[in-house]
């Protein structure tokens, strides 16, 4: 099997960052792109794009943390884009602390995002890449999964969906459909701008500090991540699943 021609490819908080390369590196990949984030109208400068490279796009509003909002999603992707092939949970949120003074709402909005939003999302999914018999998902993970300070939150939430990438490797595979993760270091975007913020640092400092310990020596971009999505979604990679890929620019940030 190999993918339909109309199939559709969906990236959650694609408005932008990582999200929104990855997006714009689906669409010159051939997929038709829904392109989901919170607010539909943040969502037209990655559809524009999109579209003035010649490819297509819709922009869809929706919190994949909630289930009625994500099926809604995936109906009006597979409703006026195609049938969703492709699903890359990207969406994310930081509420970075110290343990002690983490309060449950960080816990729990870091979790109902990363966590449930990729189950949701994944679970609306699948029914279209089980009945093509071919389709991708590709999960953000982070190497904060390792560990890392004032993040009890989400590096639990970011090694989850490594555990959720292997399970849904293991079910999806006969269907067709692979399911990798990808685990970036610092990649310049405004989570990692907002995380600079917190600490009291200029963006331009906090970059040159995080350079200090990559061993190629620069900083990560969103399309150093767009392209390996394109590597895991592409026919090249059908015997790659269940995989984590750290994308650090060295063996971990
Ligand atoms: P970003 O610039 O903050 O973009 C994240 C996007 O997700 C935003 O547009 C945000 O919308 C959207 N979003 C948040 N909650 C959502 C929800 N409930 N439903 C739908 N969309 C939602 O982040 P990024 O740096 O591009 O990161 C993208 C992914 O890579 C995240 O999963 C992140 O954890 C992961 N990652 C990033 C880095 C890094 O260094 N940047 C490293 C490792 C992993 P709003 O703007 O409206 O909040």
């Amino acid at each position: 099997m190999t993918r339909s021609p109309r199939s559709a490819a969906i990236v959650t908080g694609s408005a932008r960052g990582i999200g929104a390369a990855t997006a714009r590196r689906l669409a010159s990949d051939g997929f038709a792109v829904g392109v989901v984030d919170l607010d539909e109208k943040q969502c037209a400068d990655t559809v524009s794009a999109i579209e003035a490279d010649g490819g297509r796009a819709l922009a869809v509003g929706a919190d994949v943390s909630d289930a009625e909002q994500a099926q809604a999603a995936v109906t009006r992707v597979a409703d006026e884009l195609g049938p969703p092939q492709v699903l890359v949970n990207n969406a994310g949120v930081i509420r970075d602390n110290m343990l002690f003074k983490m309060s449950e709402q960080d816990w729990d909005s870091v979790m109902d995002v990363h966590l449930r939003g990729s189950f949701l999302m994944s679970r609306a999914a699948q029914k279209h890449m089980t009945e093509a018999g071919w389709g991708r998902i590709v999960n953000l993970s982070s190497t904060s999964a390792l560990g890392n300070r004032g993040q009890a939150n989400y590096s639990t939430a970011k090694a989850g969906l490594q555990g959720f990438t292997k399970t849904l490797a293991i079910e999806l595979g006969k269907f067709g459909v692979t399911v990798n993760a990808i685990a970036p270091g610092f990649i310049a975007t405004e989570m990692t701008a907002a995380t600079a913020e917190r600490v009291g640092m200029s963006f331009e400092d906090f970059k040159e500090a995080a350079i200090g310990s990559i061993p190629v020596g620069r900083e990560g971009r969103p399309e150093d991540i767009a392209n390996t999505v394109s590597f895991f979604v592409g026919e090249q990679a059908g015997f790659v699943s269940g995989q984590v890929i750290y994308v650090a620019g060295g063996p971990k940030a």
